[in-house]
């Protein structure tokens, strides 16, 4: 184990690709989660880390032969594999200290087949940008909220405006991008934030290069309600909640349908209609009412965000020919 810059670089004993663990009686999408790294810099309201993880310090693992094996025998036995690493971390918010995304993207340069997400908060994306090669398996993705909120429960992040400037810059560079609106957050005057926050994005994005965009409404299990009181401008607490049967509390139905069929149809308007949206953490009929042409299964959904992340690829090499 050693450490440098604050940060603990140490071996991983356990396994690198786990399936996203999502939750009991939802539709899953299928993800994987790819453990290279734990902790977080950012300090945002809402986060599942801050009750799972029991320190919030940095540690990276080192080991990347194992992860190496581990991805070789996933390649053999997943033919439409999504995999990230943003789900227990932010994926970009240390990368200047570590250079992880260069370690990452010679990793995933063997496995082209093998769809590889960035999740961030943050605005770094130099050292993609500068590892010189484009790989066509590689989406950076953003978590976008109103100002409102970014203010209020996402504190420590890069404002809404930088993300915005460091996704206009990856995708002139050809990156495809995903958009995630996780959690989305009720508040007074939400409606309102969420359509500006929709045309601010309609201005830079190239919809030809976005590969999904996830939609999930704010959940937190119990243990999570100490962490949040602790902020005291949030307004996490002001929808109506209930606790479900997973032990999560989140907005009840109507008013989870209320917000999803709001931003779907704003993102449509602005955005475009062909923007592959889907569900996080939401059940069948949640499902089967806001999106109905995609079916309810986790293989199905799966494969459709894995074909949309190659289709993007294809309209971006068509771009190119023709300029
Ligand atoms: S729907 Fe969300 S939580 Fe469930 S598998 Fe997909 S990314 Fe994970």
């Amino acid at each position: 184990m050693t450490k440098r810059n604050g940060i603990t670089y140490t071996e991983h004993n356990g396994q690198f690709i786990k399936h996203c663990p999502c939750t009991p009686d939802v539709v899953s999408c299928g993800y994987y989660n790819l453990n290279l790294h734990t902790g977080c810099p950012y300090s945002c309201s809402y986060c599942i880390l801050q009750a799972y993880l029991e320190t919030k310090e940095p540690i990276y693992f080192t080991n990347f032969a194992d992860m190496e094996k581990e991805l070789q025998e996933a390649s053999y036995t997943h033919r439409y594999l999504r995999i990230g690493t943003g789900e227990l971390t932010d994926s970009l918010a240390l990368d200047p200290r570590t250079d992880y995304s260069h370690k990452i993207l010679a990793l995933f340069e063997q496995f082209p087949d093998i769809v590889f997400e960035f999740k961030t908060k943050s605005t770094h994306i130099e050292n993609i940008l500068n590892y010189g090669k484009k790989l066509n398996n590689i989406i950076i993705s953003w978590s976008l909220n109103p100002r409102e909120v970014i203010k209020r429960e996402e504190l420590l992040t890069p404002n809404l405006f930088s993300r915005l400037k460091a996704i206009e810059t990856a995708q002139r560079q050809g990156f495809k991008i995903g958009i995630h609106f996780d959690p989305i957050v009720v508040f007074p005057g939400w409606k309102a934030a969420y359509l500006d926050l929709i045309r601010q994005i309609a201005k830079i994005i190239i919809p030809a290069q976005i590969a999904w965009w996830s939609l999930g409404a704010l959940r937190f299990p119990y243990s999570l309600r100490d962490h949040i009181f602790k902020y005291q401008n949030s307004r996490l607490f002001e929808g109506e909640l209930i606790k479900g049967h997973d032990g999560k509390y989140r907005y009840f139905k109507p008013l989870r349908l209320e917000l999803f069929h709001y931003v779907k149809k704003h993102i449509r308007e602005y955005v475009s209609p062909d923007v592959p949206l889907y569900l996080c953490m939401e059940d069948k009929e949640v499902w089967q009412e806001v999106l109905p042409k995609l079916p309810p299964d986790e293989a199905a959904l799966n494969k459709y965000l894995y074909e949309s992340a190659l289709r993007v690829l294809r309209a971006f090499v068509v771009q190119k020919r023709r300029r």
